[in-house]
C-alpha cells in the first residue's frame, strides 16, 4: 500500500489487484486531488480494509472509495460492503470492464453504489474527474468533521467510562464520546478488533488503542507527563489543588526548581466547581475548571513539572533531605516540600450506593455528567456551599432538581447569595430533614429510599441521578508517624505546633516552626489540608504563595 502527502488528512482510497490498473488510478486521483487529499492505495482488498481500520482508529475521514470489481479474495462489491461497516458516509465508486456492467448495475441497489467507472477512463478530465468532484460535493455536503481527538468508547453507565472520561474532562485533554451500544461506538470497536466486552476502549489522537486503561497509562499516552525528570529538586508539591498550583507558580516563577505531583488531575476541588463567584477579580464569576487551568498553564509557563495520576502514599525524611515516595515504590527527593493535598469527599453510607457510584450517583459535581442529566430529574445530597452551586448550574438543563438535606433548611450551611438564586429556580425544590437510606437499581440508579430524619417514615422515590456533596476529609494516612495531624486528620502547622511558645516534642531546630511549617522542618502544609484552614480558594491559593516564601527562608538557613 503506498500513500502520498501528510498533511491533508481526508482520504481517497483505491483499491485494484492489478498493479498497473492501482498505480494508474492512484497516479490520475492524485494529479487532481492530491493537494487537497490523502490518496490511499492497496492492491488487495484485505490490505484496503486494514488501511480503513486504522484510519477509523486515527480520526481520519475517507470520502471516496475507488475498487475493482474483478479482485481474487473479495470482489469490489463484498469489499464496498465490508468497507461500509467501517466508513459508512464514504462515497463509493466501482471499476469495471466492460463486460462486467451487469454486476455494477446490481451492486447499485446491494451496496447503495454511488457510480460505476467503466475501463479504461481515459481522458481522465472526462470521464474520472467530473465524477470524483461530485462525490465529493455530496461527501462535503454532509456533515463529516474530523474527530482527531481521543475517542472513548464505553458502556453508559459504566462507573470505570465515567472515570475515564471524569479523568479527560479534568486535564483538559479534549474527547469525544461513543456509547458502545451505538453504531459509530460498534464500528470503533470492530476497528480495534474488540467484542466491546472489556470497556472503556480509549482511541489516542494518534490511533493507539487503550483497553479499560488505568489513569497511569491513559496520563502517559495522552501527553500528560508521568515521569519525573529529575531525582532531586529545591521544592516537591503534594497535590494540584489551588493551593500546589499556586506554590507551583511562585516556586518556579521565584527560581526553585520545583516538581508538582498529582494523583489525579491538577484543579483539585476548585477544578470540579462549576462557578466560583467570590474568587478576586473575577465579578462575574469563573468556572473551576477555566481558573484552574489558567493556574496550570502558568506553572508550566515558569518552569514547573508537573506530574499527573501519580499517587504519593509515604514521605521520609533523611537528614535534610525530604524524600516523596510514589505509589509504585520509586522517589524523588528534594530539599523541601509544600503538602498541599487538600481533602476528597466523604462517601454516602447508606445500602446499594457504593455499587451505583458512576451508574447514576456521582460524587462532587462530576460535571461531565451534567449533559446526560438534561431534562431529566436530578437529586443532590448536601446542604452546603458545594451542594448549592450544583443546583443552580444542574437546574439549568434538569427537568428538576431536588436537594435533600437532613437540617430544617439551607440557611445555616450555605451563602445567603446561594440560598436566595435557588429560590428563584422554579425547577429546584428543597427537601429538609431527609436522607438517603438506600439506592436501588441494577444496572444504573433507579430508585431512592428516603428517610424524614424526624419520625423515621421513608419513602420510594424514581430516581436517576443523584450528586453528592457531604463533606470531605483530609487523605493524610500516609502522614501517620511522620508530621503531626489533628483528631481529624488535618495537618497542624506553625503556631498551632507550638501553643505555649514551645517547639513540638522532638523539633530538632532552636526556632519554632514557621508559619505553615509542619512538625517536620522544611515540610510546610498549605490549603485545605491544613488544619483549621478557611477552605475557600483564595486562601489554598494565598497559603501556597507564603509556603514558598517560607521556603526561601528555610532554605537561606539550611
Ligand atoms: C463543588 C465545590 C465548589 C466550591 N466552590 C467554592 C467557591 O465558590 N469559593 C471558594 O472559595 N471555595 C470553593 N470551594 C472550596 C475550594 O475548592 C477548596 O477550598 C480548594 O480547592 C482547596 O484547595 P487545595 O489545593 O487546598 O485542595 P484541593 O482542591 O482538595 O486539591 C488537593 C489536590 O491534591 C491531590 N492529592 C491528594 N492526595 C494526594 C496524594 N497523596 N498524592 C498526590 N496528589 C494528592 C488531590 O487529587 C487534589 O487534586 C468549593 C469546593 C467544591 C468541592
Amino acid at each position: 500500500m503506498a500513500e502520498s502527502g501528510e498533511a491533508p488528512r481526508t482520504v481517497i482510497l483505491t483499491v485494484d489487484d492489478d498493479p498497473g490498473v492501482s498505480r494508474a488510478v492512484a497516479r490520475d486521483l492524485r494529479r487532481r486531488y492530491g493537494g487537497s487529499h490523502r490518496v490511499v492505495r492497496a492492491e488487495t482488498a484485505s490490505a484496503a480494509l486494514e488501511a480503513l481500520q486504522e484510519m477509523k482508529l486515527r480520526g481520519d475521514l475517507v470520502a471516496v472509495i475507488v475498487a475493482d470489481y474483478r479482485m481474487p479474495q473479495m470482489n469490489g462489491i463484498e469489499f464496498l460492503e465490508r468497507a461500509m461497516d467501517v466508513f459508512p458516509g464514504a462515497r463509493r465508486v466501482l471499476l469495471t470492464a466492460y463486460a462486467d456492467t451487469g454486476a455494477a448495475i446490481d451492486a447499485i441497489n446491494l451496496v447503495d453504489l454511488d457510480h460505476y467507472l467503466l475501463k479504461p477512463w481515459d481522458p481522465p478530465e472526462e470521464k474520472l474527474y467530473p465524477v470524483v468532484d461530485d462525490l465529493l460535493d455530496s461527501w462535503l455536503a454532509s456533515d463529516h468533521r474530523p474527530v482527531p481527538e481521543t475517542k472513548v468508547v464505553g458502556h453508559r453507565w459504566s462507573a470505570h467510562s465515567s472515570e475515564v472520561r471524569e479523568f479527560l474532562a479534568r486535564n483538559q485533554v479534549p474527547y469525544r464520546w461513543y456509547p458502545s451500544d451505538e453504531p459509530e461506538g460498534q464500528r470503533l470497536l470492530a476497528a480495534a478488533g474488540e467484542d466491546g466486552l472489556r470497556l472503556p476502549l480509549v482511541i489516542t489522537a494518534d490511533g493507539r488503542v487503550l483497553v479499560e486503561p488505568d489513569a497511569r497509562e491513559l496520563a502517559g499516552r495522552v501527553g500528560l507527563a508521568t515521569a519525573p525528570s529529575a531525582d532531586f529538586y529545591d521544592l516537591i508539591v503534594v497535590g494540584g489543588g489551588p493551593a500546589g498550583l499556586g506554590a507551583a507558580v511562585y516556586g518556579a516563577s521565584e527560581g526553585l526548581r520545583t516538581v508538582l505531583v498529582e494523583r489525579t488531575a491538577t484543579g483539585g476541588q476548585a477544578g470540579q466547581s462549576s462557578r466560583i463567584e467570590n474568587y478576586l477579580g473575577f465579578p462575574d464569576g469563573v468556572s473551576g475548571a477555566q481558573l484552574t487551568d489558567r493556574a496550570r498553564r502558568q506553572a508550566a509557563r515558569f518552569g514547573a513539572e508537573m506530574l499527573t495520576a501519580r499517587e504519593v502514599v509515604g514521605l521520609e525524611v533523611n537528614g535534610p533531605s525530604r524524600t516523596v515516595r510514589f505509589a509504585d515504590g520509586s522517589a524523588i527527593a528534594a530539599h523541601t516540600v509544600i503538602l498541599a493535598t487538600g481533602v476528597t469527599y466523604r462517601q454516602l453510607d447508606a445500602p446499594g450506593v457504593a455499587g451505583l457510584t458512576g451508574r447514576g450517583i456521582f460524587y462532587g459535581a462530576a460535571l461531565t455528567e451534567a449533559a446526560g442529566c438534561a431534562g431529566k430529574d436530578v437529586h443532590i445530597v448536601g446542604g452546603a456551599n458545594s451542594a448549592g452551586q450544583a443546583a443552580v448550574y444542574l437546574a439549568k438543563g434538569a427537568r428538576s432538581v431536588t436537594i435533600l438535606v437532613r437540617a430544617a433548611d439551607l440557611t445555616r450551611s450555605m451563602s445567603h447569595y446561594l440560598v436566595q438564586q435557588i429560590a428563584e429556580l422554579p425547577s429546584v425544590t428543597v427537601r429538609a430533614r431527609t436522607e438517603v437510606a438506600r439506592a436501588h437499581g441494577s444496572d444504573h440508579l433507579e430508585r431512592l429510599t428516603l428517610r424524614d430524619t424526624v419520625t423515621g417514615a421513608t419513602e420510594e422515590v424514581d430516581a436517576q441521578w443523584l450528586f453528592v456533596f457531604i463533606g470531605a476529609a483530609p487523605l493524610t494516612g500516609w502522614l501517620e508517624g511522620v508530621v503531626v495531624r489533628d483528631e481529624r486528620g488535618f495537618v497542624v502547622a506553625g503556631p498551632d505546633l507550638a501553643p505555649g511558645g514551645e517547639p513540638p516534642k522532638g523539633w530538632p531546630l532552636d526556632r519554632v516552626p514557621y508559619h505553615l511549617e509542619t512538625s517536620v522542618p522544611g515540610v510546610f502544609v498549605a490549603g485545605d489540608a491544613r488544619s483549621e484552614s478557611a477552605k475557600r480558594v483564595a486562601s489554598a491559593v494565598g497559603e501556597g504563595a507564603m509556603a514558598v516564601m517560607l521556603v526561601h527562608r528555610y532554605l537561606e538557613r539550611l
